[in-house]
């Protein structure tokens, strides 16, 4: 039986920031996929079997005991277009606050409509669900910071999209759901008590730190640039595409959130893009750091009137900040392709090597991730693995890379290449939720009530850094398939 310990911060935030509202009860749920670790870790249970109460709360059906049940509001820049939005088929339950003082919103996704559903049903799609439950793990295990899934619970309703689809009500956890596009929409109601409300409670909740200094704000807008420049550095070193990073999709927090269009990249090509809307490609693999850059702009100009009284020094400050993201964000990325080639010192011509090898896999069209496996076992080897394209070009960084671990050595007399490879098979992971291996275990799954291929998946990508000959399959590259895979946003 879930044990909750509800305390609603943000339900105490002034009445225009969401709307109270309690989810819209569903036919007949059942359970499908209940995060067992993540309930034990939080607190909740430890008890992998849901309770008929338990089901119903994450169901929807129940309000549970100290939640006070809320869709919030918010704004965004879609595509570059600003709109009013808000949760519209999603409430916050309220804030589950473990012993250990952490604190994390407890959201269902795919509950009924809002004040902000604008046409939309309110509802989720259980296919969609599960694979954010699949990735989001996914990204946890991989140490990348985001939201969790904790269960995704069929509704017994159908959803109808093209074609009547199963219905899934998915509950996020994340240390909060505050966006770019909630101080936007703060901003946008041109009411500067609220603004300063918002940034207040965003600093007491993550970032109490900056309230010892005179003027907070500047001090909270660079701690949110770092942690965006260091989450993009963090998708952009396992071939990650969010594939919609509007404001809205931008968490304050540092987490990733909103697991729509994402996909993982198979060939190197900073060019991928498989969010079937994204025409132009404005969130592509490549683009994903201006455009995080770009928001981040966004956010300045909501929070302006807070970064300095003298609207000429505000402009100045968030110029300043602004300005600072791409050497924030290298440096964050040099480290993690340090890592990735097992090196732990930084030295002056490292960009170049990596972009050599980024290069070269974008001749050769090499897969990101076994391309970095495969050099994580063979750097105990002095001699190319047979994996990599005998070519000129490939035999030259080889050989380039060799002797930047040799300098690695004489730097750290204590560092060798048992030492380089732990590092590296702790950072290259052997497992990604490869699109074409979550299209089959979501098929099997929806299609065929066969939920083996989800428990092996989830197994392998639980613990990503570790080999076992069974989870094999993920390894392998979807070869021409590929060209046609397409994710869809809202469904
Ligand atoms: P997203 O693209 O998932 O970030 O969603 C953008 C906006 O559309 C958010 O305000 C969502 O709450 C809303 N939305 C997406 N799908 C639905 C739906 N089925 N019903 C109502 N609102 C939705
Ligand atoms: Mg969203």
């Amino acid at each position: 039986m879930i044990r909750w310990n509800f305390d609603n911060s943000y339900a105490r935030l002034p009445a225009g920031f969401y709307q109270r509202i309690e989810p819209v009860p569903v036919k007949a749920p059942r359970a499908c996929i209940f995060n067992t670790r993540l309930a034990k870790d939080l607190w909740l249970t430890t008890d992998p079997a849901l309770s008929e109460t338990d089901l119903a709360t994450l169901a929807g059906n129940t309000v549970p005991e100290g939640a006070e049940p809320l869709a919030q509001a918010y704004a965004g820049h879609q595509f570059g277009n600003f709109v009013m939005l808000g949760d519209g088929r999603a409430i916050v339950l309220g804030e589950h606050c473990p012993p250990d003082g952490r604190r994390f919103d407890i959201q269902l996704k795919g509950s009924g409509q809002t004040r902000y559903s604008r046409r939309g049903d309110g509802r989720a799609v259980l296919g969609p669900m599960l694979r954010e439950y699949i990735i989001s793990e996914a990204m946890a295990a991989l140490g990348i910071p985001t939201t969790r899934s904790l269960a995704v619970v069929e509704t017994g309703e159908p959803v109808y999209r093209e074609k009547p689809l199963p219905g899934a009500v998915l509950t996020r956890i994340a240390t909060s759901h505050i966006r770019v596009g909630t101080f936007q929409f703060a901003a946008a109601c041109e009411n500067t008590d609220m603004l300063q409300t918002l940034a207040d409670y965003t600093i007491a909740r993550h970032f109490p730190e900056c309230r010892d200094c005179g003027n907070p704000y500047p001090g909270f807008y660079k701690k949110v640039i770092d942690l965006q420049a260091e989450l993009i550095a963090r998708w952009m070193n396992v071939g990650f595409i969010h594939g919609v990073m509007n404001t809205d999709n931008m968490a304050i927090s540092g987490e990733t959130i909103d697991y729509g269009p994402c996909a993982f990249m198979n060939t190197f090509n900073p060019l991928t893009v498989f969010s079937s809307i994204d025409y132009q490609g404005r969130y592509a693999y490549g683009n994903q750091p201006i455009m995080a850059q770009w928001n981040l702009a966004r956010l300045a100009e909501a929070i302006l009137p807070l970064l300095h009284p003298e609207p000429a020094q505000a402009l100045k400050l968030a110029h300043e900040a602004i300005d600072s993201f791409p050497k924030i964000y290298l440096n964050h990325w040099l480290r993690g392709m340090r890592h990735k080639l097992g090196f732990n010192h930084a030295l002056e011509n490292d960009a170049a090597l990596f972009e050599d090898l980024l290069k070269l896999m974008r001749v050769h069209r090499l897969d990101f991730t076994n391309t970095f496996r495969m050099l994580s076992h063979a750097v105990v080897h002095t001699y190319p693995p047979d994996q990599l394209p005998h070519s000129e070009d490939t035999a030259a960084w080889y050989l380039a890379w060799q002797i930047r671990l040799e300098r690695e050595q004489a730097l750290n007399p204590d560092w060798n290449t048992e030492k380089a490879q732990a590092l590296m098979l702790a950072t290259n992971p052997a497992y990604i939720p490869r699109n074409h291996r979550v299209e089959e275990a979501l098929a099997a799954m929806v299609s065929n009530r066969d939920q083996a291929p989800l428990n092996l998946l989830l197994k392998a990508l639980a613990n990503p850094f570790s080999e076992k000959p069974e989870f094999a399959f993920l390894t392998e590259p979807p070869g021409l398939a590929e060209a046609d895979y397409q994710t869809f946003c809202g469904t």
